[in-house]
């Protein structure tokens, strides 16, 4: 289901701006109420309940301008991230986003599109002749709110352009359709973020199911985009084994041709920071996430915190058999990495 906001937010300045103006436009004309934030109309409100706030969140859309250009090492995805959007209207329990103090449950969305894509320029041009890659989805899916802005169409037709650049980007929406057309020159990959049916039953709301997903994967790889999986987070459970090696057997029944399928897997085991921890603890009380310290041990995270990670034995009986169940149906795809 398409995600429509119950209400927005404007900055005042993000209306001299097509993608500010595209937005406000498109929302009036689905009678989605807008505001234009001043010293009296705010976004930001208090709530007593995190739970009350979340949903409130979670149900409003923010348009605002992206100040600083200053972009962030992305490894081992890209070179570089930036953003279109922070925040992500789907609720996914397990989000890496609940590990981030500066980012918010709501979706803020640039109106600036042309300057934060012209940004990325500059440090294609400091890199050249090497190619430097940039992600997209390291602060939210930004396909969750394509339907309302068209920036990752902008983003593609930027990138098109880019001898030295290239994008990456990855989403659980199966929303591609106005991606289909353009001329990408092969410069953006796509990836689609899948999992076992326990993760995708247990832990996510507010995306596209499974099927829509691999779906809209072949549809990509028709339109001629590179195309990869992220399986992430991979979850350690009774049959988890069983259930990871169905996902590739429909993964396998969906793709053209599999024994030749030029595609690419990325794979990261299940993490928390103990911040993150109690963030999902505190918004979803309920959740079946499994924080118990009895198959965890700590590894350094490159934000100067410890995050929780499988203990060796289990994480190296993970990659293993993924792996392997991965060559076994796509001979010719390369798995990146596991982390
Ligand atoms: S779709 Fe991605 S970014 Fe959005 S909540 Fe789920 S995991 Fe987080």
């Amino acid at each position: 289901m398409l995600f429509y906001p119950k209400r927005a937010f404007f900055e005042p300045k993000t209306l001299d701006y097509p993608t500010g103006k595209y937005i406000y436009n498109k929302l009036k004309e689905l009678n989605i109420p807008v505001f234009i934030e001043n010293k009296s109309v705010s976004f930001e409100k208090d709530f007593d309940d995190i739970k009350e706030y979340y949903a409130y969140a979670k149900s409003s859309l923010v348009v605002s301008i992206k100040k600083s250009m200053k972009l962030e090492s992305c490894r081992p995805s890209a070179d570089y991230q930036f953003p279109l959007v922070t925040g992500c209207p789907a609720s996914c329990q397990y989000c890496y986003l609940q590990s981030n103090p500066n980012i918010k449950p709501f979706a803020r969305v640039y109106a600036n599109v042309e300057e934060i894509l012209q940004n990325n320029e500059k440090y294609i041009n400091q890199n050249k002749p090497k190619i430097t890659s940039f992600e997209l989805a390291s602060t939210s899916d930004p396909l969750s709110v394509e339907h309302l802005t068209g920036s990752v169409k902008k983003a593609i037709e930027f990138f098109a352009d880019q001898e030295y650049g290239r994008l990456r980007l990855v989403t659980k929406f199966a929303y591609v359709d106005s991606l289909l057309n353009i001329d990408h020159k092969q410069h953006t990959k796509i990836r689609f973020s899948i999992n076992s049916k326990y993760v995708i039953n247990k832990f996510e709301f507010n995306v596209s199911p499974l099927n829509e997903r691999l779906e809209a994967a072949q549809k990509v790889y028709d339109a001629g985009y590179p195309l990869g999986f992220i399986i992430a987070p991979i979850y350690y459970y009774d049959n988890y084994k069983q259930e990871y090696a169905e996902l590739l057997d429909m993964l396998r029944d969906k793709i053209k041709n599999p024994e030749k399928a030029e595609i690419t897997f990325e794979l990261i085991q299940h993490r928390f920071t103990t911040k993150a921890m109690d963030t999902i603890l505190a918004r979803f009380p309920n959740t079946e996430i499994d924080f118990s310290m009895e198959n965890r041990q700590q590894k350094w995270g490159p934000y100067g915190v410890y995050k929780y990670v499988y203990k060796k034995d289990i994480s190296t009986e993970m990659k293993d058999f993924i792996i392997s169940e991965i060559k076994k149906r796509f001979p010719k795809a390369e798995v990146e990495y596991f982390t």
